[in-house]
């Protein structure tokens, strides 16, 4: 062969990274004595181990102690333990912490990157050059937020100890995303990293044991899901933090329903990878090789449907094969190696039935002819095409190196294509103009957009889901968040609702007999049971009677909802001016809504007075809000801008209470519109005139129709629909501890992002209950990632 031929032939021999230093550490260590609980390596209570073997050849790594509950206590304990110390050093101080966590991880790069190579059977290539430098720049940047606590998060404090469960795929990245944050915050943590990958985990825990991290703050225990559950069913611990499965993340849903548990939920997803017309094909098609098949495709957002439109879809497609022909399948530790094994057997056979039932569903399922290793669980890249919409290889998440491809006309169907998706963790957009880009990236429905990219993680810029693929965000300043808390002022504690406590006098008044309806769609309407409930004055008499509202009404007022575009589309000033306006007219009916606290609630004149004003002021409020609590814009090390926008959660469903019960509505509509959602309100059970009186109001405020729903009745009742409803986005519910507990475990179907007051109502008259806080809960954050240069 002469060089050119050579050259072309694109041949080249193996490269094997060295494994004698990570062999060494494996020998070295008792792995039956593996969980670091309180600064100390201990044997699992009843001395039970787990295997942990290499995909590459099937063969045992190590026997690593299988935490059971009584383990996971004593973790709890020893971070308990060691929280008020923690929480109480200054942030200088726990900087100084992540910083040395940051400075050893650099010193043993190597080590970490063999080791879950090994342990995992990603490339080398990737656990050197991508999963340990970022784990790295996570702790050296959290040590920043550390010390800027006081500065960025005043009034805030860490949630306590928290337990915090991470998947396989990214062990060390995971456990850093982890770590890093909730070591800043001053809390204490309990980690159980996934039973297929434990080695970097324990390393890290020696890692810890030199960097000065106190006994007891950080404690990592193995196991598998009965570890995991016994840290989310554990009274201890203050909040949880899971990444893995959307199935397990529902489970943790419902098991911390009602336990007052901060929880966050990083999840699945089905990613869109899509390809207009414009864009750059070559780049495409090498972004494309980092989308899918990443890590085998084992990538919570990989780019695992390609939509392409339709005029270059051949072209792409004829690109893609012949890339994927040159693409390396062959052992972990080569440095040439694009392709390594599965985790494990078991997933090799996952993905293996998944690509049978696909193209028993029709779906053509393209593979290379390249060879694979004799041992270990390899899976070749697969292409599928032909495939609907509805394809088992469109819809679940595969989670290996299979690529579902569609195809599509114009960009409004690009679009609805890659929104058809339960999950919404990532996207990619490709066109060389920026404008369609950034046109497109605000309509998909995925917590992190990359332009013209993929795969760019950063510790500065949050990372996380939309539905199904969870809540919260991991890294930068939202990701802080997730581990601090704010006391709201706390009001009184909701009793549940009697329907026994019904008017029996009749009123005295000979006015003309009014019931009010529900409002729905920018219209009165009947309930459609056509029953009503009396409402009765403070003095037992007979107020008025209000619509009984039902299931069916808050379909209704859902889908209503749901259509009603002009709101979510409405520039902030529009908002804001709608919001200023809906003040006003308050303010001309002041003397009346007065008069109806009084009615009702038996306000005394002044007190009811005030109520009405400080409702006024806090539309004003967020009306002036409404084009300020805006993103941000990161600087990533990297040749990209990250644009942290906000965008509203969609429809929220909101659930007031009886306690003030003007002002505790409008606390939480305000906010909520403010932001652009719109909103399905359930009013005080026991004074829903108010709101009823408000809606007239509303009609003639400038507010679109379906942007603002009320719906009377039993809020329980109505609670636990909107908390079934999967078209509702978000859900705020102040309401009984009861109807709170069940609100959060009604919420797996879509995992809805439920705020609840744990049965406690707010102080709604305090000035903390009203702002950032609000605004917060009423945004979703949207990373999307905007490369330069050439
Ligand atoms: P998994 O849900 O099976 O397991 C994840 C972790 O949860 C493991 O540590 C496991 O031991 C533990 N676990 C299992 N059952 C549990 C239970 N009932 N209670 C408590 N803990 C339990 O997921 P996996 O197969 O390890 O990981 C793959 C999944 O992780 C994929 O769905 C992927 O998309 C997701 N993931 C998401 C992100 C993200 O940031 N969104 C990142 C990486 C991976």
């Amino acid at each position: 062969m002469n060089i050119l031929e050579r050259y072309h032939a694109m041949e080249y021999g193996p490269a094997p990274e060295a494994r004698n230093e990570a062999d060494a550490w494996l020998a070295a260590r008792d792995f039956s004595k593996a969980l670091f609980i309180g600064g100390d390596w201990k044997a699992a209570t009843g001395g039970k181990t787990f295997e942990t073997s290499d995909p590459a050849s099937g063969k045992l790594l190590a026997k690593v102690s299988d935490a059971g509950a009584a383990d996971i206590d004593a973790a709890v304990s020893a971070a308990a333990k060691a929280l008020p110390k923690w929480s109480a050093s200054s942030g200088y101080s726990r900087a100084k912490v992540l910083y040395a966590i940051g400075r050893s991880m650099q010193r043993h790069q190597r080590l970490f990157a063999v080791l879950e190579s090994i342990d995992n059977g990603k490339p080398i290539r990737e656990s050197r050059d991508i999963d340990v430098p970022l784990a790295i720049r996570h702790f050296i940047h959290h040590a920043g937020w550390a010390q800027a606590l006081d500065r960025d998060f005043p009034g805030h404090k860490g949630v306590g100890v928290v337990g915090q469960i991470i998947p396989w795929n990214f062990p060390l990245l995971m456990l850093a995303w982890k770590i890093a944050p909730a070591l800043a915050a001053g809390c204490t943590i309990v980690l159980k990293p996934a039973e297929f990958t434990p080695l970097t985990a324990i390393l890290f825990a020696e890692i810890c044991e030199r960097s000065g991290v106190p006994k007891g703050v950080v404690n990592i225990v193995q196991g598998g899901p009965e570890a995991g559950a016994a840290i989310v069913n554990h009274p201890g611990v203050q909040k949880i933090a899971f990444t893995g499965s959307s199935e397990v993340g529902k489970i943790i849903r419902k098991a911390t329903a009602g336990s007052g548990k901060k929880l966050s939920l990083e999840l699945g997803g089905k990613s869109a990878f899509v390809v207009f017309e414009d864009a750059d094909l070559d780049s495409a098609v090498e972004g494309l090789v980092d989308g899918i098949w990443f890590n085998q495709g084992q990538v919570c957002c990989a780019g695992s449907r390609l939509l392409v439109q339709e005029g270059i879809a051949d072209a792409f497609i004829a690109k893609v094969k012949t890339r994927m022909s040159r693409l390396r399948v062959g052992s972990p530790l080569d440095k040439n190696t694009d392709i390594g094994p599965l985790v494990d057997l078991t997933q090799l056979d996952r993905v293996k039935g998944l690509v049978a039932e696909g193209a028993k569903q029709g779906a053509v399922c393209w593979q290379p002819d390249v060879a694979l290793p004799s041992s270990g669980y390899y899976h070749l890249p697969t292409l599928a095409t032909g495939v609907s919409p509805a394809n088992i290889l469109a819809q679940e998440e595969v989670f290996g190196p299979v690529l579902a491809t569609m195809t599509f006309r114009n960009t409004e169907e690009a679009v609805e294509l890659a929104n058809n998706t339960r999950y919404g963790l990532a996207a990619s957009v490709w066109s060389e103009n920026v404008n369609l880009a950034l046109h497109v990236a605000p309509q998909l429905k995925a917590g992190v957009v990359w332009v013209n990219g993929t795969n760019m993680f950063d510790a500065a810029c949050g990372f996380g889901g939309y539905r199904e693929s969870g809540f919260g965000r991991e890294g930068g300043r939202e990701g802080m968040f997730e581990y601090l808390s704010a006391k709201l002022p706390l009001g009184p504690v909701i009793k549940p609702a009697t329907a026994s406590a019904q008017p029996v006098e009749q009123a005295e008044s000979d006015a003309i007999d009014r019931t009010a309806k529900l409002f729905i769609g920018g219209k009165q309407v009947r309930p459609d049971g056509n029953y009503s409930i009396a409402v009765a004055t403070a003095k037992g008499k007979l107020a008025g009677e209000v619509g009984l509202g039902s299931r069916k009404d808050i379909r209704d007022a859902v889908s209503a909802a749901r259509a009603c575009k002009a709101w979510p589309e409405a520039t902030a000033y529009n908002r804001a001016q709608v919001l200023y306006y809906l003040a006003e007219n308050l303010s001309g009916r002041a003397d009346e809504f007065a008069a109806r606290l009084t009615q009702l609630v038996g306000a005394t004149a002044k007190a009811a007075r005030e109520e009405v004003e400080l409702s006024i002021e806090r539309l004003f409020l967020y009306a002036g809000l409404a084009d300020k609590f805006e993103g941000r814009v990161h600087q990533p090390p990297a040749r990209a801008v990250t644009l942290a926008l906000h965008e509203p959660v969609g429809v929220v469903g909101i659930v007031a209470s009886d306690n003030a019960p003007l002002l505790g509505l409008i606390s939480l509509v305000a906010p909520a519109l403010a932001m652009g959602n719109t909103v399905v309100a359930v009013p005080s059970e026991k004074y829903p005139l108010l709101a009823t009186d408000l809606y007239q109001v509303i009609e003639y405020s400038d507010v679109p129709a379906g942007a603002i729903n009320i719906v009377t009745g039993r809020t329980a009742e109505l609670a636990g629909v909107l908390a079934k409803h999967d078209d509702v986005d978000g859900l705020w519910v102040f309401a009984d501890v009861e109807t709170c507990a069940k609100a959060e475990a009604d919420s797996v179907g879509n995992l809805k992002r439920v705020w609840t007051g744990n049965g406690r109502s707010l102080d709604w008259a305090s000035i903390e209950a009203a702002g950032d806080a609000f605004l917060r809960r009423a945004v979703e954050v949207k990373n999307v990632w905007v490369p330069y240069g050439d």
